[in-house]
């Protein structure tokens, strides 16, 4: 079986680097907010190209916290998408803020140019959460330009760059996942706050240790979001020394899809102008009706396909009974949810198996 991801094939080649590194971290003596941590920090401050990255436990959290370290609270407006992961809505409703959803494009993407108008003509919003969904980078100039505090989600889109600047550098703040599927992933749960500033990076770090300001003085009520030694420690030894070269096998991947794959009904968005993908994700557009017999035949063939995500934010059973907001239709989300599957692209995938992905796909008769 061809699988979404191979954790296995990774382990084979990453394994003894990872115990090196857990016996330092175990002979060290010290296992959470350490050393490790620290130099995890900057070496990944230092890849994203940004001045300041704080640890903590998931990329959900990451978000959660760059909102409040921005001052955002209960009640205030958040503009956000109807599609990504449910955790990017999760962190703003947590905070008892109100998530107002846009429409995508026709990347699936959360739609800039809507943005813009729903904050010319509601100047309460003042908070946003693009999401650089598929490991796309949004138009960074267009969202530059958004009156308001920005927290990107960069959890699928580490790398990214739009016309060479890297995502995670527009917004005040930015999150990163270390989810074990995402291109950085862990072994196990974790997260990374981007801040440009030293002040918005201060108070992430004293959101993710109980609000402490120092040794048992709590200046507000924070959180347990800490990141521990261990995974910084395997991050910094054997996941972020092949994070470019990782990233590199996606490109390579995607690229032979977009040239291999030549079939009608299988619709291949590519990638937006500007963007330099990490394609954490291959999105393709099937016909709803279709979809899951799509999804069925890929198997018989030997490929697992994902489907990401198949309902719109707005529409999950969670959102009915918590306050939210639409601008427009989020029709076009919705059409896209039915359409969408995602074609395997981990960096273990072997030439083969990319090629017989192509063939299982090419040879869909509908
Ligand atoms: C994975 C993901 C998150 C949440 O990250 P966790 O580490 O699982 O909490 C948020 N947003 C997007 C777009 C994601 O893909």
């Amino acid at each position: 079986m061809i699988l979404q991801n191979d954790f296995k094939r990774q382990w084979a080649d990453t394994g003894e680097a990872v115990l090196d590194a857990v016996r330092r971290v175990g002979e060290s003596g010290w296992y959470v907010l350490g050393r490790e941590v620290e130099q995890f920090e900057r070496a990944l401050a230092e890849f994203c190209g940004a001045a300041h990255a704080v640890g903590v436990a998931s990329g959900l959290d990451a978000i959660e916290l760059s909102l409040r370290a921005l001052g955002c609270k209960a009640g205030d407006r958040v503009l956000t998408t109807p599609v990504s992961a449910f955790a990017t809505t999760l962190a703003i409703v947590k905070l008892g803020a109100i998530p107002v959803f846009v429409d995508v494009d026709a990347f699936g993407l959360i739609d800039l140019a809507a943005c813009r108008e729903a904050l010319r003509r509601r100047p309460e919003i003042r908070y946003i959460v693009p999401v650089h969904l598929y490991g796309h980078a949004l138009d960074l100039e267009a969202l530059s330009e958004l009156d308001c505090r920005i927290v990107e989600d960069c959890a699928q889109a580490i790398g990214a760059r739009f016309k060479g600047r890297p995502v995670g550098t527009v917004g005040a703040m930015a999150a990163i996942s270390f989810y074990p599927t995402k291109n950085l992933g862990a072994l196990g749960d974790g997260g990374a706050v981007l801040a440009g500033s030293a002040d918005h990076a201060a108070a992430a770090r004293q959101l993710r240790d109980y609000g402490q300001s120092a040794k048992y003085r709590h200046s507000e009520i924070g959180y347990n979001s800490r990141l521990d030694e261990l995974q910084a420690a395997l991050m910094v030894s054997a996941h972020l020394p092949r994070l470019a070269a990782w990233t590199a096998r996606r490109r390579e991947i995607a690229a032979r899809y977009m040239s291999g794959l030549e079939n009608e009904l299988v619709k291949v968005p590519r990638a937006p102008d500007g963007s330099d993908s990490c394609w954490h994700l291959f999105p393709v557009l099937l016909e709803p009706a279709r979809k899951a017999a799509f999804i069925a035949h890929m198997k018989t063939a030997g490929v697992l396909c994902g489907e990401h995500y198949p309902i719109a934010i707005p529409d999950q059973p969670a959102m009915q009974n918590v306050a939210h907001e639409t601008e427009g239709s989020c029709e076009r989300a919705r059409e896209w949810c039915a359409a969408q599957v995602s074609l395997p692209i981990h960096p273990y995938l072997s030439g083969a198996e990319v090629d017989c992905v192509i063939e299982a796909a090419n040879a869909w008769k509908g």
